[in-house]
């Protein structure tokens, strides 16, 4: 590593064993380890004996550091970011940093490594030959607008939610996609209770309204296989 760089570094999103061997590395070798929360990385870190520096970097401050941060580069450092579980910018800090590298012609690596969404989608058993990663819904405004334009999206449909937030968002998704829409609910990946809850949207809301979700979960609905049919479900935001 002569020139600067931003690494982006996946980190496990629950296993600790899912770190690679270039992700240690990596992060042994930058300058600087841009973290979420350094007190949740810093637990990683120790666990791999990396004595890399290790600063804040999360959406309450990545707009205004980024060009900063992206001008470091260009000057020589090697800076690695990190999220506290997963990819960066998937769902979590990224995007504007890696943007503003690309704006000033900053070297950018990702590496491959762990994301809640590839594991759901392809142990859910449906079509992941093509598919839609949505993120999290939104929780309020937009949302009814979102859930009736997703209603006739015809790939495989990825969404982040909160445990919390599950019994609701099953109850819109059933009346937005109709309650015989398979879907499986994939719950703490790669942790010890790691379940796949495959079943249809209208069966998952009855089971999850009995019990309660703990942990992180991911949803998986199958596309519209018959585009047109839950047009009229639109109810204004
Ligand atoms: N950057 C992460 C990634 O690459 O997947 C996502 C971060 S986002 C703030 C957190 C959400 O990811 C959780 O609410 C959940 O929807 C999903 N997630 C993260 N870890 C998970 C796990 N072990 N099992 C299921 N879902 C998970």
């Amino acid at each position: 590593m002569s020139q600067g760089c931003l690494f982006i570094v996946p980190t496990p999103i629950g296993n600790l064993e899912d770190m690679t061997f270039r992700a240690v590395k990596v992060l042994k070798e930058v300058d600087l380890i841009l973290a979420e929360d350094t007190r949740t990385s810093g637990i990683l870190l120790k666990h791999y004996d990396i004595s890399t520096p290790m600063r804040s970097h999360h959406k309450f401050n990545e707009h205004e550091s980024a060009p900063k941060i992206a001008q470091k580069i260009i000057e020589g450092e090697k800076i690695a970011l990190i999220s506290d579980a997963g990819t960066p910018g998937i769902s979590d800090p990224g995007f504007f940093l890696v943007r503003e590298c690309r704006k000033l012609g900053a070297d950018v690596i990702c590496l491959p490594g762990p994301t809640a969404f590839v594991p759901a989608l392809v142990s859910s058993g449906l079509p992941c030959d093509k598919f839609v990663f949505e993120g999290f819904l939104p929780p309020k405004k937009g949302r009814n607008t979102r859930l009736s334009q997703l209603s006739e999206e015809t790939r495989t449909i990825i969404i982040y939610e909160s445990p919390k937030r599950l019994q609701r968002t099953l109850k819109d998704l059933s009346q937005f996609f109709g309650e015989d829409r398979p879907a499986a609910v994939c719950r703490e990946l790669s942790k010890l209770h790691e379940t796949i809850n495959f079943s249809s949207l209208g069966q998952l809301y009855n089971y999850y309204s009995e019990n309660q979700a703990k942990g992180e979960i991911v949803i998986v609905v199958a596309g519209n296989q018959i585009p047109g049919k839950n047009k009229n479900n639109n109810k204004d935001d």
